[in-house]
Parts: structure tokens; C-alpha cells; sequence
């Protein structure tokens, strides 16, 4: 099969166009052919199939070779069109080759012919490729020129060659304007400047770059431009363009500027908030740290403020925090920041102080400056501060550990009455240490098996015999000593461990006594101590019950001790409890009775069997009449109300014979007992 080849013969002699068809196929192409003698004739075949050539007699009798020419171009169609003629002119060959013939033909020779059409067929399609790019350079010249962003193109020393119309718009510059200058211009500053430096460095590497660049407009305006600067090289790699393109994010930056702020600024008072806070406070220190000054942080908290949110809503909360923050605002001076942390807590940074006094001034001036009531739509709120400084480098080299102790600081001034200021101090931060390490000791005891009972025996007063014992629980230290109670169980309280420590008590204290609380003829008790967020726990009745059935106790001779704290608390969940350990029979002792609120009201409210009074009353019997007409009412009001009365603390003959003529039951105390391991307390026995 030869090469499949179209050809339109513009020919009044049907054999002249067969012998050059014959022609043609000797030279391997597989011919289809069709043959007109008019212009109309020429001008459908043109317009209904696509040619690949066109050969013409240059001799026609109602058409010419120069009309079959111009009605091929009217066609908008490049095709190869070859003249064949008889006899014809010099003059007229070179005629029609101006017109756009691609060649001329002898009909008597046509040995050129194969060869002729092969060369214009070559020529057409490089013509046509040609076509192709040229319209595409078209396009992409036109979307440059539309483009809605700026689009400059730069020698490879950054001199602007091209900008396209956007370029003008934006930047009011005219590309003549532009023309041969630098491509950073319009820059606004050095900073953008030194972006430019390294804009540069990256792209003559032959990488892309981006980034934004704030320009100043010919009419002087600002305008943010995000640029992207791409290098362009030739097909041989040499770097000869830079193509750079530019979007206009004017808007964008504006609303991140506003972000930004939003970011800095706290919305209630238009004070700085905390991220701006850190950031002053922080160059702050740099400075200082240059310099050789010192750097003060006062820590602000409004005393009582969550009363005043809580009582009387946010937004008299909030108008107080309003007024709050310029009162704060008059104390400061220009290159102090006033920053509000969040809630009621406000700080400011004092940067490069020379005198200590000043910082002692304006902290006390703060400090004035809640003396004077708040007016809230007519009404006077009393809300003071408390203030703690921590000072740079004295107190500590970083941003955090500034603020954490003048935190310290203040929560030191809230201790000692609020209303006041404090400076750190290096025991404020070692008595934390030391709180820290107990915490993380503490969370330990359970699983170390740290914890040991011992036990205080209750007694009659009335005949000196044994009622029971009170469990007291003990820590015991790496170096043997034992820590008291008072002295962890309130941190225990305080970080949530007290449930696993009073449920190990209650345990241990069944399974070491239940043997010794059987045998016993008579009934002795148990008495335990339970925090109360014991109490608050769902199942804690339940608890107890297993235990005592485990070691086969009686619920009567456990006695659960409760401070006065639990029935002040008065939550749901410790009524429940309450009540299911009644049921269950467990006796209930109410703890250093005198030491808190409860009133009669309580103690009625709730079935306790027996009252401890505390033994700050007791000590105090020898001294103070008042101590013993009030320990004479408790004991009146006690059994008024069917309780035992215990006294605890006992410590001399004189308390023992004073409790014991006034009717109280039951008495503990180191003049009885002191607590001892259990095995000391049976052999005292
Ligand atoms: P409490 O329940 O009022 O226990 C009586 C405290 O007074 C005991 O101190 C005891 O040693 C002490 N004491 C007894 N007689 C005298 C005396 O004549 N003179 C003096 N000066 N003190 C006397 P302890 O063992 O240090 O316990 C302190 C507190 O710790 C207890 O007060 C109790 O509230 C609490 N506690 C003890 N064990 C536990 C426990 O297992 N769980 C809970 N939640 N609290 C416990
Ligand atoms: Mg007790
Ligand atoms: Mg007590």
C-alpha cells in the first residue's frame, strides 16, 4: 500500500490528469483524485474534503491557473498547489510563484514530479506545525496580556523587560515606566529589600520563589503582593528570563492584620491579652538582660472577684472588669505594658527599672486603687487586689518563671489577708518545691505499701475500761521516721488521692482488729477517720459492707468518724451514704466538734451516735471558763439529742476529772493512751 494522497486537479483534459495520476502512483501514492474545470466546481470540492495537494493546468478555458490560486487562498486552506503546463513563459512562471504557486510542472517532463510533491507535502505539514505554534504563542501572549494578575518578565539581571496591562493597573506605573528598572521598584522598605537579597539567591540557583512583598504605588499607597518568581531557561538550560508573577492580597493582609490584633488584644478591656504579654515581657528581659537592668513583673488578682460573677452575673462581672482595667491603666507608665491574662488577672511588665522604689510605688498605688468602691449601675462593689512582683534576674531568667513567681508572689498576698503586695521570696518557691515533691510522693503510698496504722484506744471515763480504738494512719519514710496525718492528708485531699487512702485505711484496719474485736468480751469499736469526699463516693455504704462481713465485723462496733466539713457540704450523694450506712447499722461520730459551722440544726438533720469535742476545748478547760461552761453545753445538748460524747485529748488529771464530773462518756488522749502499733495497745490491755 502507497502513502494515500488527495489530490484536486484543477484540469479541462481528463487524460492530462490521468497521465499525471500515473505519474504520481509510479511514485508509490495511493491515489484519490477528483477533477474541475470552474471556480464553483473548485471552490465545492475545496469546501466538501479535506486535499493534501492541488495540481493546476495552467491553461484552462473557463478558469486560469491565477483565479484557481486566489479561490485556494479565499479557502483558507494552505495547500500545495503545482502548476503543469505545455509551452509558458519565464515571466509568467516567476508571476505565479509571486502568487503563491509552490511549483511549476512540464506536462512533457515530468520526472520532477514525484520528488516535487514529496518536498511540498514536507513543506505544508512544517508549514502547518508552524501554524499551530504561532496560535498558541497567540493565546498565551493574550492570556498575559488579560491576565487579572501582574505578570512581569525580567532580563537574568532582574531588568524589567515586559509587564503586562495588570502590572499598570495595580501599580499606576506604565510599562515604559518600567521598562529596564530593577524588578523590586515599588518596594516598600529593607526589609522587603533584604527578602529581595535572598528572592535572588534562590531563583539564580534555578529555583522557583515566593513569597510577599508590601509596594508602594506611584500614587504612594500600599499595596501587599504575594510574588512568584520562576527562572526561564532556553532549550540548552542558559538561564535567559525570569517570568514573575504577582497577586494583589491587599485584602487578605488586612484581615490578618485585624486577625492578628484580635489575637493580641483581649476583646473585654482592650488591654494587651497574653500572647502580646509574653512577647513584650520577653523582649523585655532581652533588653534588660543587655543593659544590665532589672525587669519587674507585678501579677494582679482581683480579690473575691468569682463572688461578684457568680452573685451577680457576668455582666456586672464584666463591667467591673472594664472599670478595673483602667484603673489599672492610670498606674502605669508610657513603655509599661498592662497586659489581662484571663479572668480577673491582670499583669504588668515594669521593663528597665533603676530604682526598687518605683516598683514599690505603683504596686502600691494598685493596690489603692481598689480601695474605692466600684459603681455598677448605682451600686457600690468592694472588690480589692492582691499583688505579687517577681523581679528579673533575681527571680528568674525566663518569661515563664517570672510569671509563675510573681503568681506565687500573689497567692502569697491573697494568704496574708489580700489587699496588699508581696515580692518573691526564695522560701515561697521552696515551699512549693517541697509541696511538688510531696504530691508526686504521695500519689505513691498505696502501691509502695507505705501507709501503717496505729491505734488509740477510747475510754469509759465512768470505770477506765476499754470502748474501742481509733485507727490514726502513718506514713512511713525512706529513713524509718513516720509522718503525721495532718501534715499529708490534706494534700491527699487536695489532689484527689484521699479515697484510695481512706479506703486502705478501712481495709487494714478490719482485717488487723477483727481478731481482737471478736475475742473481746463486750463490745469493743473500731472508729475510723473518713475524709469527705469519701462520703461523696457512689457505693462507698456498700464498700463498707463488704469489708465488715469479710472479716467478719458487726456494722454496731465500726464507727465512721466525720468532720463537721461533711454536713456543711450537705451534696446529694453524701446523704445517700449517709443513710445507707444507718441502715447498715455502721455508727456515725461527728469529729472535732467546735472546731467548724454545724449548728444543732445539723447534728439533728443527721443520726449521729456519738460527738467528739475537739481538743482545742480541752486543753483549755484548766485556763478558760468559757471553754468549760461551752464543754458543759455540748455535753448537755449531746445527750439531749441521744449521742455519747467523747473528749478527745486528754492530757491531764485535772481535764480527765472536769470531763468526767460533767457527764461525758468517753475520752482519748495521751494522759490514757497515745496511738501505738496494735500489738502495743493489746499488751497494754
Ligand atoms: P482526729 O481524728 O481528731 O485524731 C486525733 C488526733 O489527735 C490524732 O492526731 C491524735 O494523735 C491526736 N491526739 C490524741 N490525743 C492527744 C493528746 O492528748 N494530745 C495531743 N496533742 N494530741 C492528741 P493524728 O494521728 O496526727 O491525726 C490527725 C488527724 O488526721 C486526725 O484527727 C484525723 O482528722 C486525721 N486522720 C488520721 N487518720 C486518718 C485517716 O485514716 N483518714 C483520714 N481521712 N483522716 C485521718
Ligand atoms: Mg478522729
Ligand atoms: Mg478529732
Amino acid at each position: 500500500m502507497g502513502i494515500p494522497l488527495r489530490v484536486l486537479f484543477i484540469e479541462d483534459s481528463e487524460l492530462d490528469a490521468e497521465l499525471t495520476a500515473a505519474e504520481l502512483a509510479r511514485g508509490d501514492f495511493e491515489l484519490q483524485m477528483e477533477r474541475v474545470e470552474t471556480e464553483d466546481d473548485m471552490s465545492a470540492a475545496l469546501a466538501d474534503a479535506d486535499w493534501d495537494l492541488v495540481i493546476c493546468d495552467y491553461r484552462l478555458p473557463r478558469f486560469s491557473a491565477e483565479d484557481a490560486l486566489s479561490t485556494l487562498k479565499n479557502s483558507n486552506k494552505d495547500l500545495p498547489f503545482i502548476i503543469t503546463s505545455g509551452a509558458v513563459t519565464a515571466e509568467d512562471v516567476v508571476s505565479l510563484l509571486k502568487q503563491g504557486a509552490h511549483d511549476f510542472m512540464d506536462k512533457n517532463a515530468l520526472a520532477r514530479l514525484v520528488p516535487a510533491v514529496e518536498r511540498e507535502l514536507r513543506d505544508a505539514k512544517i508549514r502547518e506545525q508552524r501554524r499551530v505554534a504561532e496560535q498558541r504563542v497567540r493565546v498565551l501572549s493574550r492570556a498575559i496580556e488579560q491576565s487579572p494578575v501582574s505578570v512581569v518578565i525580567t532580563d537574568p539581571k532582574g531588568h524589567i523587560e515586559y509587564v503586562n496591562p495588570r502590572f499598570e493597573e495595580t501599580t499606576g506605573y506604565t510599562s515604559s515606566e518600567a521598562m529596564g528598572r530593577s524588578l523590586g521598584f515599588t518596594l516598600l522598605d529593607e526589609e522587603s529589600a533584604s527578602a529581595m537579597d535572598e528572592l535572588w539567591s534562590t531563583v539564580s540557583s534555578g529555583v522557583e520563589w515566593r513569597g510577599e512583598f508590601c509596594n508602594v504605588k506611584r500614587d504612594g499607597q500600599l499595596i501587599w503582593e504575594a510574588v512568584n518568581v520562576s527562572p526561564l531557561t532556553d532549550p540548552q538550560g542558559t538561564l535567559t528570563h525570569y517570568v514573575v508573577i504577582k497577586e494583589d492580597i491587599t485584602v487578605r493582609r488586612s484581615y490578618e492584620e485585624q486577625l492578628l490584633r484580635q489575637a493580641h488584644y483581649d476583646h473585654l478591656t482592650g488591654l494587651a491579652n497574653r500572647v502580646l504579654l509574653m512577647d513584650r515581657l520577653t523582649v523585655a528581659l532581652e533588653n534588660a538582660a543587655r543593659t544590665g537592668q532589672q525587669t519587674a513583673l507585678l501579677g494582679i488578682d482581683l480579690d473575691h472577684f468569682k463572688n461578684v460573677n457568680d452573685s451577680l452575673g457576668h455582666s456586672v462581672g464584666d463591667n467591673l472588669l472594664k472599670e478595673a482595667a483602667q484603673r489599672l491603666s492610670s498606674c502605669i507608665r508610657g513603655g509599661d505594658t498592662l497586659a489581662r491574662m484571663g479572668g480577673d488577672e491582670f499583669v504588668v511588665v515594669l521593663p528597665q527599672i533603676t530604682n526598687l522604689r518605683d516598683v514599690h510605688k505603683i504596686a502600691e498605688n494598685i493596690v489603692r486603687q481598689f480601695e474605692r468602691p466600684f459603681t455598677i449601675i448605682g451600686k457600690d462593689y468592694f472588690v480589692t487586689s492582691s499583688v505579687g512582683i517577681a523581679l528579673y534576674p533575681e527571680d528568674g531568667g525566663n518569661p515563664h518563671l517570672i510569671l509563675r513567681n510573681a503568681d506565687l508572689a500573689m497567692y502569697k498576698a491573697k494568704d496574708l489577708g489580700r489587699n496588699q503586695y508581696h515580692f518573691f521570696t526564695e522560701d515561697i518557691n521552696q515551699r512549693l518545691m517541697q509541696r511538688l515533691e510531696l504530691e508526686t510522693r504521695i500519689r505513691h503510698v498505696i502501691t509502695k505499701d507505705e501507709l501503717l496504722l496505729h491505734y488509740q484506744p477510747i475510754y469509759n471515763l465512768s470505770d477506765n475500761s476499754v470502748a474501742g480504738f481509733e485507727a490514726l494512719v502513718r506514713w512511713r519514710q525512706a529513713d524509718g521516721s513516720l509522718r503525721m496525718p495532718g501534715d499529708f492528708i490534706p494534700v491527699a485531699e487536695d489532689i484527689g488521692i484521699i479515697q484510695e487512702i481512706d479506703s486502705w485505711v478501712l481495709q487494714a484496719a478490719c482485717k488487723e482488729t477483727s481478731s481482737l474485736l471478736n475475742q473481746q468480751p463486750g463490745e469493743l469499736r473500731l472508729a475510723i477517720n473518713i475524709s469527705p469526699r469519701q462520703l461523696e463516693a457512689p457505693g462507698y455504704a456498700d464498700f463498707v459492707r463488704r469489708q465488715l462481713s469479710l472479716n467478719h465485723l458487726k456494722p454496731s462496733q465500726l464507727e465512721l468518724e466525720i468532720t463537721e466539713r461533711v454536713l456543711v457540704n450537705d451534696a446529694e450523694a453524701t446523704r445517700t451514704n449517709i443513710e445507707a450506712l444507718c441502715n447498715l447499722g455502721v455508727r456515725l461520730s461527728i469529729d472535732d466538734f467546735g472546731t467548724g459551722y454545724s449548728s444543732l440544726g445539723y447534728l439533728q438533720k443527721y443520726p449521729f451516735h456519738t460527738l467528739k469535742i475537739d481538743r482545742s476545748f480541752v486543753s483549755n478547760i484548766s485556763e478558760n471558763p468559757n471553754a468549760r461552761r461551752l464543754i458543759e453545753t455540748i455535753i448537755t445538748m449531746a445527750h439531749g439529742l441521744d449521742m455519747e460524747v467523747v473528749a478527745e485529748g486528754i492530757e491531764s488529771e485535772q481535764e480527765r476529772r472536769f470531763l468526767m464530773e460533767h457527764g461525758c462518756d468517753q475520752a482519748q488522749g495521751f494522759l490514757l493512751s497515745r496511738p501505738l502499733p496494735l500489738h502495743d495497745v493489746i499488751s497494754n490491755m
